[in-house]
Order: C-alpha cells, then sequence, then structure tokens
C-alpha cells in the first residue's frame, strides 16, 4: 500500500499520456498527478473495484475450491501489498489483471476460473 493521500497536481501540470476507454486506446490525453508519490491518476471511464469486490471472488471460489483462511489471507495481505485498493492509480483492468495472478498464484486454480467470476 503506497499510504499516499494523493494531491493532484494543478491545472498547467500535467502529463500527456495514452487515454483508455472501453479497453482501447483513443489518443493522448493530459493526466493529473499526485504531487507528493508521483502515481499518475487513471482517467479510464470504468471505476476501480473496491477490495471488497475481489474477497466476494474469493469468497465465490471456495465454495468451489477448497479454500483456507491462511489463503484468503494471503490473498487479502497480497492486494494491499500491491496497493489494489489505490483507485487513483489503477483503473478496472489492471485491478482485475493484477488480482488474477494473485488468485492464481496463491490458490493454484487456472486463471480462467478467476476471470469467469469477474
Ligand atoms: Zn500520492
Amino acid at each position: 500500500m503506497s499510504g499516499c493521500e494523493h494531491k493532484v497536481s494543478g491545472s498547467k501540470e500535467k502529463v500527456w499520456l495514452p487515454y483508455y476507454y472501453e479497453g482501447r486506446e483513443r489518443g493522448l490525453k493530459p493526466h493529473p498527478y499526485c504531487i507528493e508519490c508521483g502515481l499518475i491518476k487513471n482517467l479510464s471511464s470504468e471505476r476501480p473495484h473496491s477490495v471488497g469486490f475481489f474477497m466476494n471472488i474469493v469468497a465465490e471460489m471456495a465454495k468451489r475450491y477448497k479454500i483456507t483462511q491462511i489463503q484468503t489471507r494471503l490473498i487479502a495481505l497480497e492486494m494491499e501489498k500491491q496497493a489494489l485498493d489505490d483507485q487513483f492509480g489503477l483503473d478496472r483492468q489492471q485491478q482485475e489483471n493484477q488480482f488474477v495472478e494473485i488468485a492464481t498464484r496463491i490458490l493454484n486454480v487456472p486463471a480462467r476460473v478467476v476471470s469467469e467470476l469477474l
């Protein structure tokens, strides 16, 4: 977790980066960024998920697979470590990709199983 509260740069200080809409690149757009940690704000149209959303998916998978409390806890810790709840910097697609990577690694289930629940 970055632990940064994120202070957005002023309107003059922006960086030009590709902008994504519905998963496709739509040219360049000025992105505001955090003057404290340098993280660039995601401008995706889709709202990022909360950590609770991903924990619900873990609970859903626990109905079909044997998932221990320790594994559930590891996933929660890993999401925290990778700052998956940092909605300032990650868009939904990036969050989902990270979650699939974490869940497949810790639970040893195929990526397809995780993706299907997203
Ligand atoms: Zn910040």
